[in-house]
């Protein structure tokens, strides 16, 4: 069962904004890099981490937190305000939905994910329709795609925009990553965030987006260094033995 560390080091910038409600509900999952290839996608941009002990165990960013998921050992659950969140201009040329984005279609008031939305909202980030430019993209070919895969895997001929707007989380990578050393938090539609270039191939993969008329998100570091959390985790330990 996954360690809720409150622990950690603050490590937010100052310009942003919070409030009770999202400081409870906003919780980010990282895991503990392992050597089986768990993050192979990206093992050329990865910072090699060595400690001590001579394993690589960067906690990495893994999902944002929905309690109706269960995590492994491997993760920790922690409040956003240690995970160097900053309220930064975002322009790239491509970026692409995090691997293991799931489940913010729930449309319940109650739901986590309306608490991101109200994060980006309250920092002054457009939530009012998807921040995409309404097309998706080949990263093999860079064309724009008119058939995509609805999370039934039905094919969609001439997709657009469509659902609820959900705190997404992307990388600026054409491919689709599980994780990265920036990971953003964007406003994005349903649609953007579980629909797959590929029939069955996973929610919101296989494609890539460019932006639209939003230039701004929340950037969160993708990693925390595992001394930081394992003397966390002893010091939680030693306060509730
Ligand atoms: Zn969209």
């Amino acid at each position: 069962m996954a360690i809720f560390l409150d622990n950690l080091p603050v490590n937010l910038s100052e310009d942003i904004v919070l409030n009770a409600d999202i400081e409870e509900k906003c919780r980010v999952v990282y895991r503990q890099h392992d050597d089986n290839g768990m993050n192979d996608s990206d093992a050329g941009e990865r910072r090699t981490n060595t400690d001590d002990a001579g394993g690589i165990s960067d906690y990495c960013f893994y999902d944002l937190w929905n309690p109706d998921t269960e995590y492994d050992d491997r993760c920790i659950i922690v409040p956003l305000r240690t995970t160097g969140v900053e309220n930064v201009g975002f322009t790239p040329s491509a970026f692409s939905n995090m691997i293991g984005s799931k489940d913010d279609k729930n449309n319940d008031k109650n739901h986590p994910n309306v608490s991101w939305v109200m994060l980006l909202e309250l920092n002054g980030i457009p939530v009012h329709s998807c921040g995409m430019d309404g097309r998706f993209y080949n990263p093999r070919d860079n064309r724009s795609l008119d058939d995509i895969f609805d999370d039934h895997g039905n094919l969609q001929k001439h997709f657009s925009c469509g659902g609820i707007i959900v705190g997404g989380r992307v990388c600026k990578e054409k491919e689709n990553r599980k994780t990265a050393s920036e990971v953003y938090l964007f406003p994005i539609c349903t649609h953007h965030n579980v629909y797959s270039a590929v029939k069955g191939g996973g929610t919101g993969t296989g494609f890539y987006m460019k932006i639209g008329n939003v230039r701004r998100a929340l950037k969160l570091q993708g990693y925390l260094r595992s001394a930081v959390v394992m003397s966390a985790i002893s010091e939680q330990k030693a306060r509730t033995d």
